[in-house]
């Protein structure tokens, strides 16, 4: 245990590494997948549960929760952790991204944003000061700077000012988080697909200092060929003894391919919510478990995972809650998912640590190739 957020690298296989970041409320093992908990869940899940999947860290929305139930009354019920029981890391995004998001209901300047709430209409604020504070009433372990991140594509014009703002907005932030040891700030990369404007950012950051860095405005519509040429240059702009994270990524091969490239945390919906819509994810491919021919098999889902869905029941027990739309169905399907996704990092922990990376990246690609990826 430490009474400090450290960070250090155990391993390395080209630009791919592993590590430990070690926090009051114990280590995330690196590179780390962190499930999405939105609303202080991580829907049809147990917090339990979702540590026995291998979870090391959770992540939780600034913007869900400042409207619902709010940071204050969070924090008067003794934070975040306490609130929703999960008592190892929690990461908070800023709210920014959500906020942009809300196209027609927010008015930006350049000292926040004020929008509308999405449940019912009432008007808040956000700004770099605010987003700290309400990260620091939730009890978050890793706080994310407010930033803004254009939808790409998006002109270079656009996107540099974007950016600038950004990092204006990040030494607010820095200034506002203060010194609070035992937790962490995370600046956040942007500049979109532009090389130079990447830099410019890196070394804005770097000049600030953080305790991390994200590699932001990725995953938003400019597709994995163009996500993974950024992330060719991106990462290595920022400081190597620093965790680098990627938000909001991924599918299990955009996962892969950010690891590759030195990427060491994400966090992405799709394992939880593809659990809820039929939409599997295992060794052999995605499997949609609606799809008619389940009905009759009697094999499990992947007869190597060690998850409860795959151990006690069939595809047919499986295809059947779903189409019964029991709720039942939402819990082991995300189960799965999650298990398999915490299992794809473990692999790629240990393949790393023994500088096997490239022998377990071609048989994680050949494997799926083998299976037969069922259209949605
Ligand atoms: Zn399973």
């Amino acid at each position: 245990m430490t009474d400090r957020i450290t960070f250090k690298v155990n391993g390395t296989d080209g630009a791919a590494r592993t590590g430990v970041i070690s926090t009051p409320r114990g280590d995330i093992r690196t590179p780390a997948f962190m499930p999405v908990g939105t609303a202080a869940t991580v829907k049809a899940m147990m917090p339990e549960s979702v540590r026995e999947t291998g979870a090391d860290i959770l992540l939780g929305n600034t913007y869900h929760l400042m409207l619902r139930p709010s940071a204050e009354r969070i924090d008067r019920l003794g934070g975040l952790h306490r609130f929703m029981n999960w008592d190892r890391p929690i990461l908070t995004d800023s709210g920014g991204f959500q906020v942009m998001s809300l196209a027609g209901l927010r008015k930006m300047s350049e000292h926040g944003v004020t929008f509308k709430s999405h449940i019912d209409g009432s008007k808040h604020e956000l700004t770099p000061e605010r987003s700290m504070e309400i990260q620091r009433l939730l009890g978050s372990d890793i706080v994310m700077c407010f930033d803004e991140c254009p939808a790409l594509p998006a002109d270079r014009a656009r996107i540099a000012e974007s950016m600038r703002l950004s990092m204006r907005w990040a030494s607010r932030s820095r200034d506002a988080f203060g010194d609070r040891p035992g937790h962490a700030l995370f600046g956040i990369q942007q500049g979109g697909l532009e090389q130079d404007l990447r830099q410019e950012s890196a070394q804005a950051l770097t000049d600030i200092g953080f305790d991390g860095y994200a590699v932001g405005g990725l995953a938003v519509g400019e597709g994995q060929e163009a996500m993974f040429a950024c992330l060719d240059y991106a990462p290595d702009m920022l400081p190597k003894d620093k965790p680098r994270y990627l938000m909001g990524v991924g599918k299990p091969d955009d996962i892969v391919g950010a690891v590759k490239r030195g990427i060491d945390m994400m966090d992405c919906v799709l394992p939880s919510r593809s659990g809820r819509t039929g939409q599997v994810f295992t060794r052999t491919g995605v499997v949609n478990i609606k799809n008619a021919r389940h009905q009759d098999d009697p094999r499990p889902l992947d007869e190597h995972c060690r998850c409860p869905a795959c151990r006690n029941y069939s595809r047919a027990y499986l295809h059947h809650v779903f189409r019964a739309q029991e709720m039942i169905s939402g819990m082991l399907l995300t189960w799965h998912n999650l298990t398999y996704f915490q299992d794809i990092m473990d692999g790629m922990r240990n393949a790393i640590a023994t500088g096997t990376f490239d022998v377990w990246e071609t048989e994680f690609h050949t494997t799926r190739a083998q299976g037969d990826i069922e259209p949605l």
